[in-house]
């Protein structure tokens, strides 16, 4: 067993993975100097970046994140990117130990024809460019097309489809960035095709979240009756259900089926067991040819689409594909490109995928340990496990031996000219916003350029 004094740990990602690595940590081990760093002047990661403006509750965690920060020995150094600024290597021979929760920052392509023509986007650049993050806030898109489609039918796919097709004088309410809605109030958007290319039991949204397209004002949802006759794989997956979602989601799409469309100006369609397989036009999408999926049980309990070489176009000229995260490899580190993460055991960052030799100090939570899956309190028990093998390795005496002091990492990012914010500065910003955002009864208006976020924390 290890008699050392506490570690230093350095966590690298201030989303909601870094945050509840640091609790794990403090809790474990209070007082223990936490560096949490981020590449953005500004803390956590996609509840500030992704998550729905118009889901408050969701994104009102970041007060568990602040009591996190107010613990003793925590320090958030933003506006440094770690690979750029400094390299993960040197981090490791300042701390005891590196967590990285770095997230899943890309999209993943759906590889068809035509995917690269204007007016085609991932959904996470719309996710982006909606909530203010430096990275989108420059993107334009095409919003006078009347039609447009979302591929996928995950909870991204809801958010997308919620923006696009909700009142402007509601979103106005939200801290939404200012470009964004600018730009859907002129939004000549009519009619959103949500395209999944498997069954309504295999719809992999939450209830609350598809029940919400359904209560939007001055939206009519469109669903056919046959999409709910279900084949006996999807009947038998329904049956073997652990938690009661695919059933609720049923009951949901059930309900919409028996409606009349009201004639309201915009439509959300459904379409299932449906592929996109191309994207038409000169220069820009003009049309997406889909096409129509037999669903078979994959006899390992779930359930395959297969192509029926059954084809049609659908006239859209904006499309969304929003089929999941993806992460991306860091310099120095081995990466899984099948999944998409860093090759880890528990946590423990290991030498290649499927191995368990772990690589001395280094850990992985979050999204970049396990994928683009879960909601934002699913990371809480993943961080919660990656520390528990930290804790082990720490008692265990397992630790690098850290050679540099604990300034060493201010001195040399200040060598590097790095303009490091603090929480402090956070704070400070943090005020500014929610007072720009009051006179128009937002929570907030959010700054959308690094530099200027720079300018206004005085860095
Ligand atoms: P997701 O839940 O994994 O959904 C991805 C969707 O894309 C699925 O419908 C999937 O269909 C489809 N898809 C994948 N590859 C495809 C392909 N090649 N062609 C056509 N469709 C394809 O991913 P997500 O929506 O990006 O969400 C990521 C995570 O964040 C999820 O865990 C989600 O719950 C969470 N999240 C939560 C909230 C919230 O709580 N409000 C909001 C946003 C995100 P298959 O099922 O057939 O693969």
């Amino acid at each position: 067993m290890s008699d050392s004094p506490l570690p230093r740990v350095a966590i690298v990602g201030a989303g909601p993975s870094g945050f509840y690595a640091a609790e794990a940590l403090q809790k474990a081990l209070p007082g223990l100097r936490i560096d949490l760093f981020d590449r953005l002047p500004t803390p956590y990661g996609l509840v500030r970046g992704g998550v729905a403006p118009d889901h408050p509750k969701i994104k009102s965690v970041t007060k568990v994140f602040d009591r996190i920060a107010g613990q003793p020995g925590f320090r958030f150094l933003g506006h440094v990117d770690v690979g750029d600024d400094i390299s993960v290597d040197e981090l490791r021979a300042h701390y005891h130990a590196v967590i990285l929760t770095v997230g899943a920052r890309t999209d993943r392509p759906l590889g068809i024809p035509g995917e690269h023509l204007i007016g085609s986007h991932a959904a996470t650049e719309l996710v982006g460019w909606y909530n203010g993050h430096p990275d989108y806030a420059d993107l334009t898109f095409d919003l006078s097309q009347p039609s447009v489609a979302v591929i996928g039918i995950g909870n991204v796919a809801m958010d997308v489809t919620r923006i696009l097709a909700k009142s402007p004088d509601v979103l106005a309410t939200t801290d939404l960035a200012a470009h964004a809605l600018a730009a859907l109030r002129e939004s000549g958007v009519r009619d959103i095709h949500l395209i999944a290319r498997r069954g309504v039991v295999q719809a992999a949204c939450t209830t609350p979240e598809l029940r919400e397209l359904g209560e939007l004002d001055g939206v009519d949802v469109i669903i056919a009756p046959e999409y709910l006759e279900l084949d006996d794989a999807s009947q038998a997956m329904l049956e073997a259900a652990e938690d009661r979602t695919v059933e609720k989601n049923l009951a949901v799409f059930r309900e919409w089926a028996e409606r009349t469309p009201t004639g309201a100006p915009k439509r959300i369609h459904f379409h299932f067991a449906t592929s996109p397989v191309a994207l038409e036009g000169e220069r820009r999408v003009e049309a997406m040819v889909v096409e129509r999926n037999r669903l078979e049980s994959d006899g390992r309990g779930d359930v395959r689409a297969v192509a029926s070489g059954e084809r049609r176009h659908l006239d859209v000229g904006l499309v969304f594909r929003s089929v999941g995260y993806r992460g991306v490899p860091m310099a120095g580190l081995p990466f899984d490109e099948r999944r998409g993460v860093i090759p880890n055991h528990l946590g423990r960052v290991t030498d290649a995928a499927g191995s368990q030799a772990p690589l001395a100090g280094l850990y992985v939570a979050g999204w970049i340990k396990r994928g683009p899956q879960g909601v934002i309190g699913t990371n809480k028990a993943c961080a919660a496990e990656t520390v528990m093998q930290l804790l082990a390795d720490h008692a265990a005496g397992a630790l690098r031996p850290v050679p540099g002091s604990a300034e060493g990492i201010d001195e040399l990012l200040a060598s590097r000219g790095v303009r490091v914010t603090d929480w402090a500065a956070w704070q400070r910003l943090d005020s500014v916003e929610q007072g720009r955002g009051a006179p128009a009864g937002r929570p907030r208006e959010k700054f959308v350029s690094v530099e200027e976020m720079l300018g206004v924390i005085g860095v």
